[in-house]
């Protein structure tokens, strides 16, 4: 049987499990470009960045999607402050 060749510094090698140096660095490159994608298709409402696709008022919302609408920013502000007024430490 032979052993199957991937190239490394490739996203198919590192979906395949590799996690060299060259594979971590292109994949990293890809959640990058991908999240300034997502912060590209943000439009400015009443001076605030605002993600079309977001679930306002969520934690997604403001963080997977980078929408600082009124909803995404209360939900995170109040996210934060309830995590430290509960005194859970984190996980
Ligand atoms: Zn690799
Ligand atoms: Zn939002």
């Amino acid at each position: 049987m032979r052993a199957e060749v991937f190239r490394h510094g490739t996203v198919t090698c590192y979906r395949k499990g590799c996690r060299c140096d060259s594979c971590k660095a292109i994949h990293l490159g890809e959640q990058r470009a991908i999240r300034q994608r997502r912060r590209a298709e943000r439009v400015e409402v009443d001076g605030a960045l605002v993600h079309p696709s977001a679930k306002h008022g969520t934690a997604s919302g403001y963080g997977y999607f980078a929408c600082r609408c009124p909803a995404c920013t209360r939900n995170n502000r109040e996210g934060v402050a309830s995590r430290k007024a509960s005194g859970v430490p984190g996980r």
